[in-house]
């Protein structure tokens, strides 16, 4: 199910520098194992890989467009590594994303700058993403789950040979999810990139807020395409108010640019193409085959979420996000080049506000095919086998199974999905697993269904 990227490690917490010092801006990258030549080197390697497991556009122009936009934008930012690739790609996907590599490869999805109101908004993207480079958030993360495998003095040796990093990093068990973990942000890296990125935003002449902006409207205007760049990016708290705050620290308020005619027609030209392909799980070469998670614990312990509470195995572990919790056995995210990650086995809670409820009344049956309809934008193949009515948590509910495919290569998966109305909103949990492993995990799924409880 691709609901989540979450990436489970052990991490060591340390903390990057402080951003603030007085009233001047002072960015400083946190702990860091690699040099700023290993951050291009890796980022190099990885990049190779995400290039022939993602769909890349190659129209000459909107590729010059999207760079020169990018080095221009790069040229102001704070740490900035004379050596930095400052690659620019557009991948060709719907979902509205961007993501970057260490050492300044910087992927932005066809979907973003769709859409993108105007140049503003999509160089805040951009600008955000370039934040998490010179920051070295990848690298960071990276060096944290290094420390937590092996001491310090042989990390350092190891990662001083020559040859590919990449390797260097399998051999120290960094291989499986490297990617993942590359890009990985936590909220505190992504306030920084948010500072970082309203700095080149100001210093380029753009308006500050057009970041913050394009964040807001997208989470709106398309909930079901921005999942994945929420999970990869999750939203620091008080975004805006953390933007509006450090703007005048920037200096005197300027005629901003706004927009221009490169890119009214590289917009244009991308939404004359066709669609893009349906999305499809694609394996990165380096995951290698995934182990089955171990058995769920039977003991259970209590999960409080907003407006509920749930129960789950204690070996499991619980990963939030802004829309959803996934409750996730261990070893139960399996590693996707596309899209970083996804969860094969599971479950996950959200709550959503059906389009129809603002004209008044809205079934469960509709509401639950509005939200099937969400789901099967990242997971195009989810088809329903049966639904019934039902009572769950004291309340009427609506069950669907579904068969979809599971991010295992060759495996499908099945789903079981539960939707009622929890005030004006519809709650749903979801239980999956790959088919040949769903009625294993069924008491697991069916004890954790009872124990839910809505307020
Ligand atoms: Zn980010």
């Amino acid at each position: 199910m691709r609901y989540l990227n979450p990436v489970i490690l052990a991490l060591l917490f340390l903390a990057p520098g402080r951003v603030w010092s007085d009233d001047r801006l002072i960015f400083k990258p946190g702990f860091n194992l690699f040099n700023p030549q290993q951050d291009v080197q890796l980022g190099k390697e990885t990049a190779e890989q995400i290039d022939k497991d993602v769909p890349l556009l190659t129209d000459p122009q909107v590729l010059r467009y999207i760079n020169d936009l990018g080095r221009r934008l790069a040229s102001f930012a704070p740490n900035n590594n004379s050596g930095y690739a400052w690659t620019f790609k557009v991948v060709n996907s719907s979902d509205i994303n961007a993501f970057a590599f260490p050492g300044g490869y910087i992927y932005v999805n066809r979907g973003a700058i769709e859409a993108a109101e105007n140049e503003a908004q999509i160089a805040g993207v951009m600008a955000h993403e370039s934040g998490h480079v010179v920051m070295r958030h990848g690298t960071h993360e990276a060096s944290q789950a290094l420390l937590a495998q092996a001491p310090l003095a042989l990390l350092e040796g190891l990662l001083g040979q020559s040859g590919s990093l990449t390797t260097h990093l399998a051999e120290m068990g960094l291989g499986l999810g490297l990617n993942s973990i590359l890009l990985k942000n936590s909220r505190r890296a992504e306030a920084q990139a948010d500072q970082v990125g309203t700095y080149i935003l100001y210093q380029a002449g753009y308006d500050p807020h057009a970041m913050a902006q394009f964040f807001e409207i997208v989470e709106k205007r398309y909930p079901q395409k921005t999942m994945q760049f929420f999970s990869d990016h999750p939203v620091p708290e008080n975004r805006i108010k953390a933007i509006d705050s450090e703007t005048p620290l920037l200096g005197a308020a300027k005629e901003w640019k706004t927009d221009s005619p490169e890119f009214v027609a590289a917009k244009k030209w991308l939404l004359s193409l066709p669609a893009p392909p349906a999305a499809k799980p694609v394996f990165s070469a380096s995951a290698g085959t995934p182990v089955p998670p171990p058995a769920p614990s039977s003991r259970l312990i209590k999960f409080a979420g907003n407006g509920y509470s749930i129960a789950y195995p204690d070996n499991w572990q619980v990963q939030e996000n802004e829309d959803a919790v996934a409750l996730i056995p261990p070893g139960g995210v399996i590693d996707i080049a596309q899209s970083g990650a996804a969860q094969a086995y599971g479950a996950s809670l959200s709550r959503f506000e059906p389009q129809r409820s603002r004209q008044g009344n809205w079934g469960l049956i509709d509401a639950t095919e509005e939200l099937l309809d969400a789901m099967r934008q990242s997971n195009p193949n989810l088809r329903v086998i049966k639904q019934s009515g039902m009572k769950l948590a004291g309340r009427a509910a609506l069950s669907t199974l579904l068969e979809n495919d599971s991010p295992l290569p060759g495996q499908k998966e099945r789903d079981l999905l539960f939707t009622m109305q929890q005030r004006n909103a519809v709650f749903s949990l979801i239980f999956f697993a790959p088919e040949s492993s769903f009625d294993a995990y069924k008491p697991t799924f069916d004890a954790m269904e009872q124990s839910l409880e809505l307020r």
